[in-house]
């Protein structure tokens, strides 16, 4: 294939995904994009198939069915609540492909069109570099944070003295490393450069606190990008430049997002100060002997039955239970009895970005239905129900009230304006920050203790009796 039509085509494909990326904006073209993400990756691969500087087809056709049947078996396996887990999973390989190929470049040049060894241009060497260093950042925090979200590692924030110190110290070293690397073009500096990035990927993720884990989640989503954007100038491939571009830049745009969510500055999480004093770890929460008002199934169909406005409040217990289907019906039902049903989504409710989007779409929830909290928040002053369904972080009210508290500054679902408050949950067990939540013994608070999706199921039997 001539090197102008390769590049024909790859443009082709970049076009295709930032379309995709479009469509991936709004649920109702999310699956548009989708495809056209995957009409685009079959140009990129086909187009890097066909280029002339193939070595070996073997390798290859090896490379593609051990990695797919090993990513079809774990797609086929995974449990919906375990993929923001197997997703900080995935970034973490991105992180090490970019380590290994920069590796390969450094010590075979010639193979990737650098030159011959000892006279790698300066340009290659800092891109092999920063490459490299991102890449293991990537690596060990991505290892780091799915230790977290698998509770392999205490979510608890591990913190010590001299921590920030250590971490500029860290930092300056890679630098420093950087520097020699471009200069001499030190094997050893480049494997020193490699293990202080990896020490840092650990020490950046491990003071990170439960509560403000989605804005790590998205940001190795981003570092992936980059770590690949630097595989793509090794490689001297544009697709891989431009998508790996493409995932860093929408990686670092969701970060925002997320910070966003939660009211946090990017650098406080990043450089501790937030999400510190609690973990995602605790389990109970000491309640004391304060009385809390309990109901039944039957107890909730009433009430809703008999409400003019109910708001829908989603979380993680939803996606544990995959509640979704039996809300839904639960929705229709009382819809066709004339209550105004919708549902409030937080931008970090559940485990990772648009988690209660998903699982809403999957249970074909009209789109219309589903609003963003800057969008309802002020609706639910004027609600009869707020039905809580297996969410806790994103309606505690120690956010606005409690300066000690690791979610304080986070914007929340204000719920308890709602006449009555229904919490579907097994437990008084805390939430993924680890913190009691006042609401649940507040007059106006119903708990119904029990599995989400059989609450659902159980409430849809009454209304339908
Ligand atoms: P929370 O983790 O705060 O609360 C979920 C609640 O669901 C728990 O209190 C639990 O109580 C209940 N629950 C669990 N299983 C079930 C079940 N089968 N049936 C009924 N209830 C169940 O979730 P939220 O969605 O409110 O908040 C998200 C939290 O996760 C925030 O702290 C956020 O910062 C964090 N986070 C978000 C990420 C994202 O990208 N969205 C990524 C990583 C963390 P019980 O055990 O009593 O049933």
């Amino acid at each position: 294939m001539s090197e102008n039509l390769s590049a024909f085509l790859y443009l082709v494909a970049s076009v295709c995904f930032i379309l995709s990326l479009r469509g991936l904006s709004s649920p109702e073209t999310a699956r548009n994009g989708n495809i056209l993400g995957m009409v685009g990756m079959a140009i990129a691969i086909l187009t890097t198939l066909a280029s002339p500087e193939v070595v070996s087809y073997t390798t290859i056709i090896v490379g593609i069915l051990v990695g797919g049947a090993i990513g079809t078996v774990i797609a086929l396996k995974i449990k919906m609540t375990a993929l923001p887990q197997l997703v900080a999973a995935f970034h973490s390989l991105v992180g090490l492909a970019a380590v290994f190929v920069a590796g390969a470049a450094l010590y075979s040049p010639g193979a990737y069109g650098l030159g011959t060894a000892g006279n790698i241009g300066a340009a290659s060497l800092i891109e092999m570099g920063l490459g490299v260093a991102i890449g293991a950042i990537t690596f060990t925090g991505s290892l780091v944070a799915f230790g977290k979200l698998q509770g392999i590692v205490s979510g608890t924030p591990v913190r010590f003295t001299g921590q920030h110190m250590l971490n500029l110290a860290i930092g300056i070293g890679i630098v420093v490393f950087g520097v020699i690397l471009v200069a001499t073009e030190s094997h050893t500096a480049f494997w020193i450069l490699v293990i202080l990035a990896l020490v840092l990927g650990v020490t950046l993720i491990i003071p990170i606190g439960g509560a403000d884990m989605p804005v790590v989640v998205s940001m190795l989503n981003s570092y992936s990008g980059w770590a690949a954007c630097g595989i793509g100038f090794t490689l001297q491939n544009n697709a891989l430049i431009i998508t790996g571009a493409l995932v860093g830049a929408s990686g670092a745009i969701l970060s925002y997002i997320m910070c966003k969510g939660m009211n946090r500055s990017i650098f406080n999480v990043i450089f501790g100060g937030f999400g510190a004093e609690a973990g995602a770890a605790a389990g109970g929460v000491d309640t004391g002997d304060r009385a809390v008002k309990s109901g039944s199934s039957d107890d909730a169909a009433f009430i809703m039955k008999n409400a003019s406005n109910v708001i829908i409040v989603p979380g993680y217990g939803m996606a544990v239970a995959q509640a979704q289907h039996a809300l839904r019906e639960m929705a229709d039902i009382l819809k066709a009895e004339g209550v105004n049903v919708r549902y409030a989504i937080h931008p970090v409710a559940g485990r990772m970005p648009g988690h209660m989007n998903v699982l809403l779409a999957e249970a074909s929830v009209p789109y219309d239905d589903v609003l963003e909290m800057e969008e309802i928040n002020r609706d639910f002053g004027t609600a009869d129900v707020a039905f809580v369904i297996g969410a806790n972080d994103i309606t505690n009210p120690a956010a606005k009230t409690d300066p000690s508290s690791p979610i304080f500054g986070m914007p929340i679902l204000e719920v308890e304006k709602a006449k009555t408050v229904l919490f579907i949950k097994r437990s008084m067990s805390a939430g993924y920050a680890g913190i009691e939540n006042e609401l649940f013994f507040k007059d106006n608070t119903m708990m119904l203790f029990g599995d989400a999706k059989k609450m659902c199921e159980e409430i849809v039997m009454h209304l339908d009796s």
